[in-house]
């Protein structure tokens, strides 16, 4: 498959990783593709289900799987926003994933290449193709802006904390909690 190809269906990917900020996940999105079309399509929702293992990849292999009515997924070509953890990355070993596609390196828990290269493993009985850092600038950039919001916000809300906790003592303080 074309580089231009691998670009497009890494949009569809994009699209689920934006959803996920709508109930305050980390935005990864993946989506699988099966002979030309997207036959399972999913994003992070581990805040949303309260669920550690709800990530984007598990979500779309198992929509995926249920989809052909196999858990072989063959000829199926994985894209995700965001290198894999050691969890989706053993996922995509085992549902013999031939091809696997990712935007963003991720130094602090990638299992794709950074941190360890499950994927490719030869001591596994199945390894992928990797194609690593399709859209990688769009995919790292929404991640960057989403940990940017949730910081400010965190602040913010320690700040009000601060003022409400102050308030009356005649007291002002930043909103690291220094009294000026
Ligand atoms: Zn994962």
């Amino acid at each position: 498959m074309s580089t231009l190809t691998h670009r497009i269906w890494m949009d569809e990917a994009l699209v689920e990783a934006r959803a996920a900020q709508e109930h305050a996940d980390v935005p990864v999105g993946a989506v699988v593709v099966r002979d030309g079309r997207v036959i399972a399509r999913s994003h992070n929702e581990r805040e949303r289900r309260q669920d550690p293992t709800a990530h984007a990849e598990m979500l779309a292999l198992r929509a995926a799987a249920r989809e052909i009515g196999s858990w072989r997924l063959e000829r199926c070509v994985l894209y995700v926003t965001l290198e894999p953890c050691a969890m989706c990355a053993g996922a995509v070993v085992l549902a013999r994933i031939p091809t696997l596609v990712y935007g963003a390196t991720d130094p602090k828990a990638g299992a794709v290449g950074s941190l360890m290269d499950l994927a490719r493993d030869e001591r596994l009985n199945h390894r992928a193709e990797v194609i690593p850092g399709v859209r990688a600038d769009e995919c790292a950039g929404l991640l960057r802006r989403f940990f940017h919001h949730r910081r400010n916000a965190a602040r913010a809300a320690a700040r009000d904390d601060t003022v409400r906790a102050s308030a009356g003592t005649g007291a002002v303080t930043t909103g690291d909690g220094r009294t000026r």
